[in-house]
């Protein structure tokens, strides 16, 4: 998979994609970083890519030919149109789902805006979905980006270890993920469950499958309603008839 990104300040890219799993699936081929300035296409002696808004009112509008200039020196050399994103507090909320959606895709190219935003006739030529990270405005798109190109990796073929799955985290299947304990076994007085030391791997199983439930049902209500009939169930089964001789 390879990622485009198209941004005013590429170093802010450079030590989150390059370290940690990231780096290491980058290492191993599976990931491809192509990080472009966008300020390399600018058509001024200033090396300006903003200009004030038409209509007047506060702050600077990034102006349409050099975005639509770097997107261009990505879009011909690709086989096929890349996926374009723009991220934007417009778009649509991310979410775990539209992370397994993306990571279909060969090529994506993420749009950063800055300032008061991109001029809006080189998104409706180029931008393919806008996404947003949250009901919340920051300073650029470079934070959404990375945000987005971190969650997407993890769902790539190769990108975690064999030993960590992300079927069984928060938000994989509608639900938040269960408490996890390591050594030692009494931290300040508290104990691990008694549960996760007995090596009954079927009860374990089903003690983390409860606090699941429980978890997503106190912390996040809103996730809990959209199948609350069956997890009620899950939770309180009714009780088994005894059979009539
Ligand atoms: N004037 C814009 C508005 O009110 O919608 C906000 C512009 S913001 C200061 C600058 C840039 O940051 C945006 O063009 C976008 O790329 C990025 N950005 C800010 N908040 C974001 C969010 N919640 N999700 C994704 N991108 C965001």
């Amino acid at each position: 998979m390879t990622f485009h990104i198209l941004t005013l300040f590429p170093e802010m890219f450079e030590p989150v994609l390059h370290s940690s799993m990231l780096g290491r699936a980058e290492e191993k081929g599976i990931l491809k970083f192509n990080l472009i300035n966008i300020r390399d296409f600018s058509n001024n002696k200033h090396n300006r890519v903003d200009d004030a808004p038409y209509g007047g009112g506060r702050g600077m509008v990034m102006q349409a030919p050099p975005v639509y200039d770097a997107y261009m020196s990505v879009a011909d050399k690709c086989i096929s149109k890349p996926h374009v994103i723009h991220m934007s507090p417009k778009g649509k909320v991310f979410t775990q789902a539209k992370a397994i959606e993306l990571a279909k895709y060969d090529e994506i190219l993420f749009l950063c805006g800055h300032y008061e935003g991109i001029d809006q006739r080189v998104l409706d030529e180029i931008v393919d979905e806008e996404i947003s990270i949250g009901d919340y405005v920051l300073t650029g798109g470079e934070i959404p980006a990375m945000t987005v190109i971190d969650s997407v990796s993890r769902m790539i073929d190769g990108v975690l270890s064999n030993e960590e799955s992300f079927t069984d985290e928060s938000h994989y299947d509608g639900l938040l993920e269960y408490p996890h304990y390591t050594r030692p076994p009494i931290f300040l007085g508290r104990e691990v469950p008694e549960v996760l030391l007995s090596g009954d791997h079927a009860k374990i199983a089903a003690w983390r499958r409860r606090e699941s439930l429980l978890i997503t049902k106190e912390k996040r209500p809103d996730l809990y309603a959209k199948d609350e009939q069956n997890y009620e169930i899950e939770l309180n089964p009714p009780p088994k008839r005894k059979r009539k001789r």
